[in-house]
């Protein structure tokens, strides 16, 4: 009767709604196919980006480092480090001990960076910086000693020696003017002279990415590769010097900082987004940037979830169709969000906690349900596609090294990476199924920026020592 079809038309919708709801999730889902081609584009984008020729063109930068050697265990003494690239700055101090005690012992302090100071101008910047090193300074009672440094510096940067970093381009959170195009030594080290206080001895400019490498080469010998997954992402490794087009000389091996978070700048990743991917593109600070980085990193991954939330609202998939204030606003959605959805201990009654405290109040089961699944859908697409770019960048070091078989570990920071309840299992075995000549082994970094930059620090203190006798 007329009940039946009544019930009959609301399993119809119902199964109809599921389906839009599938049809919307497969576009982020990415196939074995999809992610072969991603790898290739890659390899590809890489050999472009260390070749003089192509270099300009190449969205993938492949930049030189100036760290030659890991450290042997035998560096020593106090060094200075500081940390920008993430949500706030750090000043280290390290002590590293040779020989039988053989250790890296720190002490640091954390300042914020507010947002105003980090789109403002470089100067003030800078300035901020200096002060908060000039605390640091004061508070250890060493305003007097000159140690030597190492900046940890995460950014793009050209290098054409160790203590010389010009900025490319800002990414992440930054936009502060007057930098790009410039020195940032240069720039730290003026600010330093306008205060007047107390002087610094420059070493190192070093990228986070490398000074996880540093951290866990500590430890590892075969630590040859360093991943970042937090903020921002990205990855470095060891080069064959004669594949280093940009820098003189064939001998040896030269640690190159892929900057893969550009990777799709020249289009290659088009046909694997989503109107979710372009329109958080579209939002950013830097619209057409950091393609990859904008798929991957904890920064846009809560930006990726709140828009297909949107749009699944807006099409009445999702809260009844009622688009709340909360859900229009950008940023509500936190990396820490992300993990805690998606923890599986978590029970359908928690994640609709997680979504009241978002301020989604009214959310059903189902809501629940949907939400998680939007999660994982476009957490595991992030780490999917860094796992394609690492079994690029393994399986270029197995090739240059003419081996069938590439036994090597990577050291990995990063919050993301490191709280996400699925991330690391997924993009491992992503890079099992597409680089299967190569055993990774990945290692943990603690504090790599800190550590790895007095690391680098000290490994070039004792190299310059080496010379002089
Ligand atoms: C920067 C890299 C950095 C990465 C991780 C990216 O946005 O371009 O230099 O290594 O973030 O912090
Ligand atoms: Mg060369």
């Amino acid at each position: 009767g007329k009940g039946a079809a009544m019930v009959t038309a609301v399993a119809f919708r119902l199964a109809n709604q599921n389906a839009d709801r599938q049809h919307i999730l497969d576009t982020l889902r990415l196939s074995r196919e999809q992610l072969l081609e991603v790898k290739r584009r890659f390899s590809e984008e890489m050999t472009r980006g260390l070749s003089k020729q192509t270099h300009k063109q190449a969205s993938i930068k492949m930049l030189p480092t100036y760290v030659r050697s890991t450290p042997d265990g035998s560096e020593h003494g106090d060094f200075l480090a500081l940390d920008l690239g993430g949500s706030s700055f750090r000043v280290l101090l390290v002590r590293v001990r040779s020989g039988t005690k053989r250790s890296v012992d720190m002490q640091q302090k954390i300042y914020s960076i507010p947002q105003e100071i980090m789109q403002g101008t470089g100067e003030e910047l800078f300035n901020h910086i200096v002060d908060c090193i000039a605390d640091f300074l004061e508070y250890m009672g060493m305003k007097g000693a000159s140690l030597p440094l190492g900046f940890t510096f995460s950014f793009p940067c050209d290098q054409t020696k160790l203590d010389e970093g010009i900025l490319l381009k800002w990414t992440k959170g930054f936009k502060a003017s007057g930098c790009e195009g410039k020195d940032v030594v240069a720039l730290l080290k003026e600010a330093v002279r306008s205060r007047g206080e107390f002087d610094l001895n420059f070493v190192a400019v070093v990228n986070d990415t490398v000074g996880t490498m540093m951290t866990c080469g500590y430890e590892d010998p075969k630590c040859e590769v360093g991943l970042i997954v937090g903020t921002g992402t990205n990855a470095c490794y060891m080069e064959e010097m004669h594949n280093i087009e940009l820098v003189e000389g064939d001998n040896g091996r030269m640690c190159v900082n892929v900057e893969w978070g550009a990777f799709g700048e020249n289009g290659e990743l088009e046909e694997f987004c989503t109107e979710f991917d372009r329109l958080v593109d579209a939002c950013s600070n830097y619209p057409g940037k950091q393609r990859y980085e904008k798929m991957i990193s904890g920064m846009y991954l809560g930006e990726i979830v709140r828009n297909v939330l949107l749009d699944f609202t807006a099409k009445g998939l999702l809260f009844r169709g009622k688009v709340s204030e909360r859900l229009k606003t950008r940023g509500i959605f936190e990396t820490k969000f992300l993990s805690q959805i998606e923890s599986d201990r978590l029970a359908m009654r928690q994640v609709r906690s997680i979504l009241q405290h978002l301020g989604l109040t009214g959310s059903t089961c189902d809501d629940s349900v949907l939400v998680k699944e939007v999660c994982s859908v476009v957490a595991r697409r992030a780490a999917q596609l860094s796992g394609a770019g690492l079994a690029a960048v393994v399986d270029k070091i197995r090739q240059n090294r003419n081996l069938n078989q590439l036994s090597i570990t990577v050291g990995v920071d990063g919050t993301l990476y490191k709280t996400h309840p699925h991330f690391s299992a997924v993009m491992q075995e992503t890079l099992r199924d597409l680089a299967p000549q190569c055993e990774v082994t990945f290692l943990k970094s603690e504090d790599g920026s800190g550590k790895g930059a007095a690391l680098i620090t000290a490994v070039a203190c004792r190299v310059k020592n080496e010379g002089q006798q």
